[in-house]
């Protein structure tokens, strides 16, 4: 088989991997570059990767796979060589930075990673490729081979595929959680020893320097929201991953039980990465969060407005007085501006015209929120005019409208 017809299947095969971050699902690829992958860098610097698998073929019968043995799609498989010469063609003419490589399960786990492996230390070893390399940990690849595998690779990561374990072991069967987070955990160790190998020892080959990512499906089974929450955050809690990265259920002609027959709402992976940010960087739990009846979030509202709506005795938040905690839960007020105000009000008391200047959504956080004209006993001053104009009406609009469920005056 032709390179160019190999490509054509395995990059194909490749885009239901979401953890390298691509954008693939709303870009069509161009006919003359098959495989190339948009995807947002560390710092949010948009950067293209070649995306491929090393071969579809696959031992294993996951049900939610197209890849799966028990199914009959056209099959190809690339050797390392071709995959080294591939990147480097590529990113020789400009149209990536990167390699994004992983693959069905040929032959044993073992096998696979060492196949990737070459393809990877071909291109560092043999043509002196300094691009990004991203791989993925053949779930069940001997810790051996995921350390060797971390010399040559940016990043690795272990799909976690599902979130609860039962449905892993309906849905996968070769699989098991224990076994992917028994990888994830070898990946960890290596990066700690060598970090702390480098600041004892000096300079030495980094390991994995982006560390690790996982993927998680959503909408495959009957998991819920917060099932979904709980899991990322024991994850991220115990092997540190830079992303976790939730992937909507791509229904495909084959029915297994437990398994969904229909794509869950796009909203739905928006709502969950929205949650995610909450409880990495807003001190929320999931437990906070997903908090609809049947443990979903709310796909009407985004998750720390829903949080705000339900805790309405918590507000209005004080922007002169909060703790930083509590200015995070003011919807609309992100880290950043947090962390501004903190510093503003050390030189005089916050106002709202101080707010419009750091460029706080001001219509979505004066409902939650006071500024030091709401103490102003004249409050003829200016700003003080300016919050009494907006706030009647934004607060109107936003509890009226959007909780026409909920009961009571804020
Ligand atoms: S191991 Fe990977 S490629 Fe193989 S069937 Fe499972 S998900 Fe698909």
């Amino acid at each position: 088989m032709e390179v160019r017809e190999k490509l054509a299947i395995l990059a194909d095969a490749a885009k239901y991997d979401a953890s390298c971050a691509s954008a693939g699902r709303d870009q069509a690829p161009s006919p003359d570059t098959p495989g190339i992958a948009k995807t947002r860098g560390s710092e949010g610097r948009a950067v293209s990767l070649l995306k491929i698998l090393l071969t579809n073929y696959c031992i294993y019968d996951c049900a939610y796979c197209v890849s799966r043995v028990s199914n009959d799609p056209p099959r190809a498989l690339f050797t390392p060589l071709e995959i080294a010469d591939l990147t480097m063609d590529y990113f020789r003419r400009g149209y990536i930075q990167g390699l994004f490589l992983s693959s069905g399960v040929l032959q044993s786990p073992d096998y696979t990673m060492e196949q990737m492996i070459e393809a990877a230390r071909l291109l560092r070893e043999e043509k002196q490729f300094g691009g990004y390399i991203h791989l993925k940990a053949v779930p069940g690849a001997s810790p051996e081979l995921l350390s060797l595998a971390g010399r040559y690779a940016d990043r690795l990561s272990a799909n976690i595929e599902l979130p609860r374990a039962e449905d892993l072991v309906q849905l996968a069967p070769a699989k098991t959680h224990q076994a992917i987070e028994d990888s994830m955990a070898t990946i960890h160790r290596q990066v700690l020893e060598t970090r702390a190998s480098r600041r004892r020892d000096g300079p030495r080959p980094a390991f994995a320097p982006s560390g690790q990512t996982t993927q998680m499906l959503v909408g495959a089974t009957a998991a819920t929201d917060r099932d979904i929450l709980a899991k990322a955050a024991a994850l991220y809690g115990l092997y540190d991953l830079r992303r976790v990265y939730y992937t909507g259920f791509s229904p495909i002609d084959h029915a297994a039980p437990g398994m969904a027959t229909v794509r869950p709402p796009v909203l739905r992976e928006h709502r969950l990465y929205q949650a995610d940010w909450l409880f990495r960087f807003y001190d929320f739990t999931p437990d906070e969060l997903a908090t609809e009846d049947d443990g979903s979030l709310s796909l009407e509202q985004d998750p720390k407005l829903a949080w705000a709506l339900r805790h309405r005795d918590f507000y209005p938040v004080d922007v002169n007085a909060a703790s930083r905690e509590a200015l995070l839960r003011v919807p609309g007020l992100g880290l950043k501006n947090a962390d501004r105000i903190l510093r503003l009000r050390r030189f005089h008391k916050v106002t709202m015209e101080d707010l419009r200047r750091l460029r706080v959504s001001v219509r979505k956080a004066l409902p939650f929120l006071i500024a030091a004209e709401e103490w102003d006993p004249a409050g003829d001053s200016e700003s003080a005019k300016l919050a009494a104009r907006l706030r009647r009406p934004l607060q109107l609009e936003l509890f009226d409208a959007a909780q026409a469920a909920l009961t009571g005056e804020f």
